[in-house]
């Protein structure tokens, strides 16, 4: 997992990400909100956090 402290090195595409190589954000409409780091070459979104599954309104179906 990353965090501030342990930035991702790479986007998935392999392109390095570093000063002036990526656009640190915030992304609010994630659950949970979370960091993302945003790779200026490919825009390729890393996010610190996996998205949480809501619980489903029906878990047996209907
Ligand atoms: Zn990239």
């Amino acid at each position: 997992m990353y965090t501030d402290r342990n930035p991702p090195s790479s986007c998935p595409n392999g392109h390095r990400l570093g000063p002036y190589k990526v656009l640190v954000g915030w992304d609010n409409l994630r659950r949970p909100p979370c960091r993302s780091w945003t790779c200026r070459t490919c825009w390729a979104v890393v996010y610190a956090a996996e998205p949480v599954q809501p619980p489903a309104i029906h878990p047996r179906g209907l």
